[in-house]
């Protein structure tokens, strides 16, 4: 997939995802908020444009949307919010998790890769330059399954914001032009069955659908 921002095509990098980032989400998992931002990361294979059908995977059992907002790392621009420099845009996503999978995968202290990366877990809606954004560090958005509410959250609630995940990322990897974050999600994930339509929205953003659609026999039909 590629990704268009203010009528440029870009080419996506690493996928990184923030986990237990919202302290109302981190309760709902049972989870103590980190003291430092829990990573994850995803193949950028995983990303399922707007409208593109998602197919239930077939290695899981409770498919969990988790809405995020999701950044796009550029070049260093001082025209941008404080903080937000190194950010050239901004998208609503969502981080989709086979659950039973991952608490299968948590109990046996083994990595998350099943639950978390399998192929079209990462829906990601258009992006909006930074510098159109009036105030990034307090953009809300919500997640709607079948036109009911399920998620609303703001960036303002974030354990660790925008600016601190980029330096805890940066003492590990260094950050390139087109990687994304994944930056963590608020209370309320719940389960997607074939047949649901969910969709992400924010005023500051736009809003954005996909259908699931019944389970494939094989993940080389998707
Ligand atoms: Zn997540």
């Amino acid at each position: 997939m590629k990704l268009g921002l203010a009528g440029r095509s870009v080419d996506p990098g690493r996928i990184f995802c923030i986990g237990r980032n919202y302290e109302d989400h981190v309760r709902e998992m049972g989870s103590k908020p980190p003291a430092e931002p829990v990573v994850f990361m995803k193949p950028r294979e995983c990303l399922v444009a707007p409208g593109t059908p998602i197919p239930f995977p077939p290695h899981g059992g409770e498919l969990h949307h988790e809405a995020e907002v999701v950044i796009l790392i550029g070049d260093r621009s001082p025209a941008r919010p404080a903080g937000w420099e190194r950010v050239a845009g901004v998208a609503l996503g969502i981080d989709l998790t086979l659950r039973d999978v991952q608490a299968r995968l948590k109990a046996a202290g083994l990595p998350w890769e099943a639950a978390k990366a399998f192929e079209s877990s990462a829906p990601l809606g258009d992006l909006v330059a930074t510098a159109a954004l009036a105030s990034p560090d307090e953009i809300v958005f919500e997640c709607r399954v079948n036109g009911a509410l399920r998620q609303q959250g703001s960036t303002a609630d974030m354990i660790f914001p925008v600016p601190r995940i980029i330096e805890a990322l940066e003492t590990i990897w260094r950050l390139r032009p087109g990687d994304l974050i994944y930056t963590g999600t608020p209370a309320g994930v719940g389960p997607l069955r074939p047949g649901d339509r969910v969709e992400i929205a924010s005023p500051a953003i736009g809003t954005f659908g996909w259908e699931i659609e019944s389970a494939v026999e094989s993940v080389s039909d998707i």
